[in-house]
């Protein structure tokens, strides 16, 4: 070999045959995964809605429990002044003195309206009770209806992924089958190009043009190309180059 020349690793056009083979095995695998990931990514971003849901629901829940009991501490303050109320009318009949019975009147007095005070927050928290309740009521039934579709949508999605699965072993495991065989180190190759590449590691060279990456193949390269007895690479992205037969009527079209 003179110095200088590009080696080539020579390959035959049954290795080219098989490459292309492979290469369709590798696009299915790829593109099967793809759409899996998609699934996976659909699914967690329904379960993250979900649980925010969840999330927001719960803290109506604890908004409601406060107002709970606060409600219900009013309750028991009112409860306790008509209690003292009672306690003073007893004592009223009690009295022997018009003094006494004039301080406890007053005591009565200040009491009932220290009661009809309370009775007034009580109905406020009352109020703000109920609102809050009805909040959760709807809140929660909302929940419900988000969970039944969410897991509608879930099995809908797990049902779609399904076949994939299935498809996806199968060309993974063709895929092995066709790969081994190839020379290790063209397979090894294959398998290199094809993971920084998104998974197109061979193409076309149609009309002149890498498709994979539609640079225009030098002269002296598309001849290589189309002798098909080494292994060619694309000189911009690497792929590795198979020669196709040029598409009638279809040069300048574009
Ligand atoms: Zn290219």
């Amino acid at each position: 070999m003179a110095t200088g020349e590009i080696k080539m690793q020579e390959i035959t056009r049954e290795d080219i045959d098989i490459l292309v083979q492979l290469q369709k095995a590798e696009t299915e695998t790829v593109r099967i995964e793809s759409f899996l990931k998609k699934i996976d990514k659909d699914k967690s971003s329904l379960e993250k809605k979900l649980a925010k849901f969840e999330t927001a629901l719960g803290v109506k829940k604890d908004a409601l429990e406060r107002a709970t009991i606060l409600r219900k501490e009013a309750e028991a303050e009112v409860q306790m002044v008509a209690d003292r109320i009672v306690k003073s009318n007893e004592n009223l009949r009690l009295v022997k003195t018009n003094k006494d019975y004039q301080a406890l009147q007053r005591e009565v007095d200040d009491n009932r309206k220290r009661k009809d005070n309370l009775e007034n927050g009580l109905i406020q928290f009352l109020e703000d009770e109920e609102a809050k309740q009805a909040l959760v009521e709807e809140k929660a039934s909302e929940f419900a209806q988000l969970a039944e579709k969410n897991r509608a949508d879930q099995e809908e999605i797990h049902k779609k992924g399904e076949n994939d699965r299935e498809l996806l072993a199968q060309y993974r495991q063709q895929r092995e089958e066709i790969g081994v065989k190839l020379d290790k180190s063209l397979y090894r190759k294959f398998n290199e190009i094809s993971d920084s590449s998104g998974g197109l590691a061979v193409v076309q060279v149609r009309d002149h043009l890498c498709r994979g990456c539609f640079m225009s193949i030098p002269p002296q390269l598309y001849i290589e190309v189309q002798r098909a007895n080494s292994l060619i690479m694309c000189p911009q992205c690497n792929r590795i180059l198979y020669y196709a037969e040029p598409e009638e009527n279809t040069v300048g079209v574009d």
